[in-house]
């Protein structure tokens, strides 16, 4: 059983900060910012294209709810809500999660550096993303 599956079922102790029928939200233990969230569905999905539309409805609502606590009772400006999904895009657990970062306007995180599309690159792009093969 997944590390998130063990915390949720109580067979690792962990304090929720919120939690329903389907969502669970604790604390990172490694946390970007203190206060870092992950937000998870307590059934195993691997990843998003593996989580059902209302599971992901429901994971919405937790995150809008625990976002206004993070800036409500902790006092930060925004959030940054991160999804690491699969082992190329940094996912360690693969239990599919959000993470809620607290920002402050100091700390506000860059994105990494972008590219530029030349001629016709982004049309191309455009073509293959639209098609549905
Ligand atoms: P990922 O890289 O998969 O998006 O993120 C996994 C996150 O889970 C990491 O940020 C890591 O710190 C957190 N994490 C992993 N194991 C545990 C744990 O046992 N307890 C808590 N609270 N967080 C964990
Ligand atoms: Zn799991």
């Amino acid at each position: 059983m997944c590390i998130f599956c063990q915390m949720i079922n109580g067979e690792i102790p962990v304090t929720p900060i919120w939690e329903s029928d389907d969502v669970f939200v604790f604390l990172d233990q490694n946390p970007v910012n203190f206060g870092h969230c992950l937000v998870v569905p307590k059934k195993h999905y691997e990843n998003i294209e593996e989580t059902p539309e209302e599971v992901l409805k429901l994971i919405s609502g937790a995150i809008k709810i625990v976002g206004k606590k993070i800036k409500n009772n902790l006092g930060y400006d925004g959030y940054n809500v991160v999804v690491n999904n699969g082992e190329v895009a940094g996912q360690e657990v693969f239990h599919t999660h959000w993470h809620l970062i607290p920002m402050t306007v100091t700390e506000k995180i860059i994105w990494p550096k972008t590219k530029s599309y030349h001629d016709g690159e982004m049309e191309t792009v455009i073509q293959k993303l639209r098609s549905d093969n």
